[in-house]
Order: structure tokens, then sequence, then C-alpha cells
């Protein structure tokens, strides 16, 4: 973005500009999780991926209707945030070795993509209200309650048995 197209000129651009970032990060998860079901051990964990896959599906045909309901067409713009998390994940799966580290690793990745989203959710269920869209904002927060749904089930794999186990290894 240059000196001369200062394209978010508004609050409500800002929220579209925003609607677009987390549409291509939901899509970019949707290719990254059948990796990470692939690379898990534990079956609770491969079985969690496997779900919030499928939630995953949803919520990008929930952000097409919120898209619709605010009259503009779907479409993402690159999410360097999203990137960078999925490339780190990706660099870190390479480099451990022992299955039970690497169900551990794979949880800690899967947070920071979660809380990411958390954010992100967050701020558009917040901007969509003050917009005056109350539509928008009530599929938006039905997401952010997925999300953090997610979030607090690999908490729990993790605070489980995850941990406890690497531990060993
Ligand atoms: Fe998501
Ligand atoms: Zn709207
Ligand atoms: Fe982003
Ligand atoms: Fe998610």
């Amino acid at each position: 973005m240059g000196l001369f197209t200062k394209h978010i000129r508004s609050m409500d651009d800002l929220f579209v500009h925003t609607l677009q970032d987390i549409y291509y990060a939901e899509h970019q998860i949707k290719k990254a999780l059948p990796k990470m079901v692939d690379k898990a051990s534990d079956p609770a964990l491969k079985q969690a991926f496997e779900r919030h896959l499928t939630e995953t599906e949803g919520q990008i045909e929930r952000l097409e209707k919120v898209f619709e309901l605010h009259g503009v067409k779907a479409k993402g713009v690159t999410c360097d945030a999203i990137d960078g998390i999925i490339k780190e994940t990706e660099s870190i799966v390479h480099e451990v070795k022992d299955a039970t580290v690497l169900d551990a690793a794979l949880v800690a990745a899967a947070q920071a993509v979660e809380h990411y989203e958390i954010t992100r959710y967050g701020t558009l269920a917040s901007w969509a209200e003050q917009l005056g869209h109350p539509d928008c904002a009530s599929l938006l927060r039905e997401t952010l309650a997925e999300e953090e749904g997610a979030d607090q089930k690999l908490t729990t794999l993790a605070k489980g048995h995850l941990n406890r186990v690497a531990k060993a290894a």
C-alpha cells in the first residue's frame, strides 16, 4: 500500500478488510489441518483436529454469509500472521523427532492459530455491532464461540495427558 493508495478510509472499510483477512486465514487453516491430523499420534488429538476441520468449513460458509449480509463480495487478502504461524508450525514439525513431543508441539501450534482467530473474531463482532450490523455480529460471535471451544479442548488434552506423556520422552 503506497502513499497514494490508501484504500481503507472508514471503519466500514477496515471491517471489510479484516473480514477478508480472516477469510484468507480460514482457507489456509483448512489446508493445514489435514496435515496436522496426519502428523498427530494421539487418537484424541487427531479427532480434535478432524472435528475442527469440519467446523472450519462451516466457518468459511458463515463468513460468506457475513459478506453477503454486508453487501460485499467474498474475497480474501493475504494474512501475513497466519502464513507466519503455519510456516513456524511446519518448521517445528520438521525438527521434532519423538511422536509424543510432536503432539505437544502440534497442540502449541494449533493454540497459536486459535488465539489469532479469537482476536480477529472478537474484534470483528464488536465492529459489526458498532457499525449497526447485529446480524453480522451474531454470526461472527457464533464462530468466536467455536474457536474458544477449540482452544479449550486443546488445553484439556494438553493438561490431561499429552504434556505428561511427552515429558517422559
Ligand atoms: Fe476458524
Ligand atoms: Zn454487516
Ligand atoms: Fe491477519
Ligand atoms: Fe479455529
